[in-house]
C-alpha cells in the first residue's frame, strides 16, 4: 500500500496548498495520507475535504515544535479529528504568543542598539513571521554580515536577543496529544543529537507519558539508524513509524517515499487511527 504519514502543506512551510497536496497524493496512487504541518491544524479541514472528494483515506495530524532537551525536537501528532481538544486550544495559545514574541525580539534588539523596524520584519514573511525574517532585516540594515551571524550573535537560544518561544516541553507535549485522543510519535529522533544510550533513556521516559511511536522509516535515515530505532520500538513496545517529510520543494524527496524501506501497512492501525 502506498501511503505517507509525514508531509507539509502551505498551511506551514510546504509549497502546495492542502488541496493540491491531496490531489498530488491521489495522482501518485497513495491510499492514505496524514498531513503534519508545523504547529498548526489550519490546513486539515481543507485537506480532509479534498481527500473525501478523491476517496483517499486522510488522517489529521500536526508536527509540534517542542522545547528540546538538546538539539531540536519535533513531535508528530496523529489525531482523531481536525478539532481535537485540548490540543487545538494549546496550539492556538502558542500561535498567539508567538506573534508577540517576535515583536519582543525586535524591541530587545532596539534596546541593544540594533535598529530594526517591525514593519521591515513583517513584510518579509509570506506566512508566519519568524526569527529568519528578523535575521534578514538585521543583515539588510548592515548590523551583521549573514543570517547565520545574526543567529550566532543575537537570536539563537542563549544569545542577548533570544526570547522564549512558549513551546510545550517534551512530556507535556506527549500528554496533550494523548489527552486529545491522538497518537504522539517522535519525529526524526536524530535531530535530538543524543547518543544511542541517551536516546533510549529519553524515549523510554516519554513512553511513560504516552508516547506511541518514533520515526524509523525516513529518507534521511541510514541502515544503522533504521535498525536502531526499530529495535528501540520493539524493546519499548511502541510503533515504528515514518514518512517522507515532503515539503513540495525540489529537494529530491518524493511524496509517499519514506526511503529504501517503506512504512509498514499496519502503522496507522497500530497507532489506533485506522
Ligand atoms: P522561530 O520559529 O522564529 O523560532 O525560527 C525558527 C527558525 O529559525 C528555524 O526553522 C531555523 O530556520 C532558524 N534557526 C533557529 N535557530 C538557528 C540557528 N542557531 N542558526 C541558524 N538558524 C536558526
Ligand atoms: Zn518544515
Ligand atoms: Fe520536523
Ligand atoms: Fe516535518
Amino acid at each position: 500500500m502506498k501511503q505517507d504519514l509525514h508531509c507539509h502543506s502551505s498551511a506551514s512551510d510546504g509549497l502546495l496548498s492542502p488541496t493540491e497536496l491531496v490531489e498530488h497524493a491521489h495522482a501518485l496512487g497513495l491510499e492514505r495520507l496524514a498531513l503534519t504541518d508545523h504547529d498548526t491544524l489550519g490546513g486539515l479541514a481543507e485537506a480532509a475535504a479534498a481527500a473525501d472528494r478523491l476517496g483517499l483515506r486522510f488522517v489529521p495530524g500536526a508536527e509540534l515544535s517542542v522545547r528540546p532537551p538538546s538539539g531540536s525536537m519535533h513531535l508528530l501528532a496523529y489525531l482523531p479529528s481536525a478539532a481535537a481538544e485540548p490540543l487545538a486550544t494549546r496550539i492556538q495559545a502558542i500561535a498567539d504568543y508567538r506573534g508577540s514574541r517576535n515583536q519582543r525580539i525586535v524591541a530587545r534588539l532596539n534596546e541593544l542598539g540594533y535598529a530594526v523596524e517591525w514593519e521591515d520584519v513583517a513584510r518579509r514573511a509570506k506566512g508566519r513571521v519568524g526569527r529568519p525574517h528578523i535575521a534578514a532585516a538585521l543583515v539588510d540594515a548592515g548590523h551583521v554580515g549573514s543570517l547565520q551571524e545574526a543567529f550566532d550573535r543575537l537570536l539563537a537560544d542563549g544569545q542577548p536577543a533570544y526570547v522564549d518561544a512558549g513551546s510545550l516541553g517534551p512530556e507535556e507535549a506527549v500528554e496533550v496529544v494523548a489527552a486529545s485522543g491522538g497518537a504522539p510519535v517522535l519525529a526524526h529522533p536524530y535531530t535530538l543529537r543524543m547518543g544511542d544510550a541517551e536516546l533510549e533513556r529519553f524515549v523510554a521516559g516519554l513512553v511513560e507519558h504516552g508516547l506511541r511511536g518514533i520515526e524509523c522509516y525516513r529518507p534521511d535515515h541510514d541502515e544503522a539508524q533504521r535498525a536502531f530505532t526499530k529495535r528501540l520500538c520493539a524493546q519499548l513496545d511502541i510503533v515504528p513509524a515514518g514518512g517522507s517529510d515532503w515539503h513540495g520543494r525540489p529537494d529530491g524527496l518524493v511524496l509517499g517515499d519514506a526511503g529504501p524501506v517503506p512504512v509498514p501497512d499496519d502503522t496507522l492501525e497500530r497507532l489506533g487511527l485506522a
